[in-house]
């Protein structure tokens, strides 16, 4: 057996704050936060092939094929700096994914713990159609709920801030029902390995934090 890695899974409707929290986790942790969303939009900024091949499913709010996104994130984990684990954010979204995911992190102990971060559909969709990123560093802003120090400039790089392609509200829909059709069924099946946790995700930022640092406990 390998040496122990920690691996936290982060679960949640679109809009729920998972890359808002994953961030906060990778500066309190130390892990990297791994966001399959955020690796997919660099590839499509420079219109890489695995880019072009995303493209049509993302715009269209549906999952690009297991087979490609799985690779991408064997090849991740590969990286130096997942050699104490990571915070999954937005992978696994299906069954296949997360047996693939099992398999990748068994030699290190295993997945540690699933927080799944509970928001509603109304709540969901104001954060999502309110949300801006940044097109350099990925990070995350809201209009109302945490809005930028200056306009249009992200805090952390001075990078343009930006409203996704698949944040208008027909494709954020979609994406609503493949979470629940695809992405859903996880809750059980980490339920049935107890490492399920639940976090009230209508909270503060920073209250879903603390909430979140408590079931990590690392
Ligand atoms: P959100 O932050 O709203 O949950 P993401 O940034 O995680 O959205 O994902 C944006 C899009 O990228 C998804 O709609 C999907 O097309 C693609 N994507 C991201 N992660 C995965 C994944 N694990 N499997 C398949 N497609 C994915
Ligand atoms: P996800 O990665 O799950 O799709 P994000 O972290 O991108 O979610 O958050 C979605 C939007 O909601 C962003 O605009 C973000 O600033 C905002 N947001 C995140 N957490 C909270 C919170 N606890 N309260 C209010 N707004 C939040």
């Amino acid at each position: 057996m390998s040496e122990q890695r920690i691996f936290v899974v982060l679960l949640g409707v679109p809009g729920a704050g998972k890359g808002t929290q994953a961030k906060l986790l990778e500066q309190s942790t130390g892990l990297p936060q791994i966001s399959t969303g955020d690796i997919f939009r660099y590839n499509l900024k420079n219109q890489t092939e695995l880019g072009k091949l995303a493209k049509s499913y993302m715009d269209r709010g549906d999952l690009v094929p297991d087979n490609v996104t799985i690779r991408m994130v064997e090849d991740r984990l590969q990286q130096p700096d997942c050699e104490r684990g990571a915070i999954m954010d937005g992978f696994p979204r299906n069954l296949m994914q997360a047996t693939a995911f099992d398999k990748m992190t068994a030699p290190y102990g295993g997945v540690h713990v699933t927080p799944l971060i509970q928001v509603e559909d109304d709540e969901t969709i104001r954060r999502i159609t309110g949300r801006r990123s940044c097109r350099t560093c990925g990070a995350v802003y809201h209009v109302l709920y945490n809005p930028s120090k200056r306009v249009g400039v992200c805090n952390v790089d001075g990078g343009e801030l930006y409203q996704r392609d698949d944040d208008q509200e027909a494709t954020v829909r979609n994406r609503l029902f493949v979470y629940y059709k695809q992405t859903a069924p996880l809750i059980g099946y980490y339920y049935a390995k107890g490492i399920l946790r639940e976090v009230d995700g209508t909270q503060s930022i920073e209250g879903v934090q603390q909430a979140l640092r408590a079931v990590v406990a690392i």
